[in-house]
């Protein structure tokens, strides 16, 4: 293990130790809570060079994200009736550890859960969500759109680039 100890200047105050804010008026001053006041930040880092990528044991399936659910190398079974496979999804851990990287889990998450950058790219696209959930989308879990079990057409629509 090496290790990087090097005092640096404080970054919230510049160095000054202290701290003048929205609060601090008329050339009032507030001890900086970073410093302490001493303008100074230890900076440590221990860390190791890197070789090569290390092996983890146990793992069966490399997925792009989890999407804020549990997920699991297997079938599962959705509340409307049908499977998302898991499977299928995503690529098997000796596939990742040759280069390669999964893709979206398209049977899991809808392109907004996915990326939600991209849909806002798109003219339209999240109004078209809306409209298809039946009402604004706005503060509520994308889990629960409505047109969740559909979701593949919103991945044809995504892929088109239209709402
Ligand atoms: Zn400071």
């Amino acid at each position: 293990m090496k290790k990087i100890d090097i005092d640096i200047q404080c970054q919230a105050c510049d160095g000054t130790g202290v701290y003048v804010g929205m609060a601090e008026r008329h050339g009032a001053a507030v001890v900086c809570y970073q410093c302490k006041g001493t303008g100074k930040y230890n900076y440590v880092l221990e860390y190791e060079n890197f070789k090569k990528m290390n092996i983890r044991k146990n793992i069966k399936r490399v997925y792009k994200s989890s999407y804020g659910f549990c997920i699991a190398p297997t079938k599962i079974p959705t509340a409307s009736g049908g499977v998302i496979d898991l499977e299928t999804e995503g690529i098997s851990y000796e596939e990742f550890k040759i280069g390669k990287l999964p893709e979206h889990t398209r049977q899991l998450a809808c392109p907004m859960l996915a990326d939600q950058g991209a849909c806002h790219n798109i003219k339209g696209f999240i109004n078209r969500c809306n409209k298809l959930h039946g009402e604004s989308l706005l503060g509520i879990s994308l889990t629960a759109c409505k047109n969740q079990p559909h979701k593949s057409d919103c991945w044809k629509r995504f892929e088109a680039g239209k709402e």
